[in-house]
């Protein structure tokens, strides 16, 4: 470990890490950026990414990460292809500053440190289903749905979210099959009955889907199972939205920060934690928008609030 203190260190590379990174650098500040498990973040296991402004054409989700990348690189971030481990604050002659242990052994300091490591959404592990996500699997119907107009689709979950994928995708789909995996909703009364009475939303429960049904690289189907009896039938879809939450990556920064029950981080002030001169952006803190603008706009907002922080002491 050296023992320079960097100004500014950001975890994770989605919209909010890079977004954080164009600002930090643009104010000389030289951030370091730790890539992470998954450079580029969600957007690099999407297609086409059709709701980023200033893309007339749409772009590539992968494309758009690797655009932003270099523009974060270009003004003077330093991108490092590790992930951090674990974190603590140290005490050194400057006062206390944030210690961030890295996975190729090394450690690094800082005085402001932006975390921006997202959330994963869940998927049922099913076989080929990886190799599928873009090609009829997707865990997002906000981004994807748009490309399956006047198709059929099945949205998987019982919660608020799988109520509102379906309700999105019922105004774009000829039809929408809601697949859950007990009789019970955990969704809100008021959510539920909205897409119970959509006139092209299906309710299957109690299902799971257990197998995806491929031709030629893309989702044609799926076979589903009855909860209870067993039973299996295939169903052709065009295309299988996963609505099952999400996991929030925050459980290393638990000694910067507190989370609510589902391991979102609590902001006070949009970006603030509860460790003075650590920050946060993102799907990490945002359990409701989750849209790579939204998170863009938050690693803006992180990036100003940590520059203004090591203003005001001098740093
Ligand atoms: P959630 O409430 O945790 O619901 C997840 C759903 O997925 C549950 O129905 C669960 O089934 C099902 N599920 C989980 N793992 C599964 C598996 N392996 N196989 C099959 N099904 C599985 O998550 P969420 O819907 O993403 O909502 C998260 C939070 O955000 C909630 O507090 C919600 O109210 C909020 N939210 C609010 C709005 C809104 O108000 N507009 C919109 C979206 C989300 P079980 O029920 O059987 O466990």
């Amino acid at each position: 470990m050296s023992d320079t203190i960097e100004k500014m260190v950001i975890v994770g590379t989605g919209p909010a890490g890079l977004t954080a990174a164009i600002y930090g650098a643009r104010s000389g500040l030289s951030p370091t950026v730790y890539a992470g498990i998954q450079p580029g973040g969600q957007l690099t296991t999407t297609t086409e990414v059709e709701n980023f402004p200033g893309f007339s054409q749409g772009i590539l989700g992968p494309k758009l990460m690797e655009e932003m990348t270099e523009q974060a690189k270009r003004v003077g971030s330093k991108i490092i292809n590790e992930a951090v481990t674990s974190v603590e604050t140290v005490n050194s002659p400057s006062g206390a500053v944030k210690k961030l242990w890295t996975s190729d052994g090394g450690s690094i300091l800082a005085h402001t440190v932006i975390l921006c490591t997202g959330a994963t959404a869940k998927t049922l592990g099913l076989d080929r289903e990886t190799e599928l996500m873009g090609h009829g699997v997707s865990t997002c119907a906000t981004c994807d749905g748009f490309f399956y107009r006047k198709k059929h689709v099945v949205v998987v979950g019982g919660g608020d979210s799988a109520m509102e994928e379906a309700l999105f995708l019922a105004n774009l789909a000829e039809k929408v099959v809601l697949i859950h995996r007990r009789a019970l909703f955990r969704a809100s009364h008021i959510m539920l009955e909205r897409a119970k009475k959509h006139p092209n939303i299906e309710m299957m429960v109690p299902y799971t889907v257990c197998k995806l049904l491929e031709k030629d690289g893309a989702l044609i189907g799926v076979t589903t199972q009855h909860s209870e009896s067993q039973e299996q039938r295939d169903l052709p879809i065009d295309g299988l939205f996963y609505a099952i939450g999400h996991t929030p990556n925050s459980q290393i920064f638990r000694p910067w920060v507190d989370t609510d029950d589902q391991g979102y981080v609590i902001v006070h002030d949009y970006v603030k934690t509860k460790t003075s001169g650590v920050f946060v952006a993102g799907d990490l803190c945002d359990p409701h928008f989750r849209q790579a603008i939204t998170a863009a706009g938050l690693g803006c907002r992180a990036a100003m609030t940590a520059i203004r922080y090591l203003d005001e002491r001098n740093l």
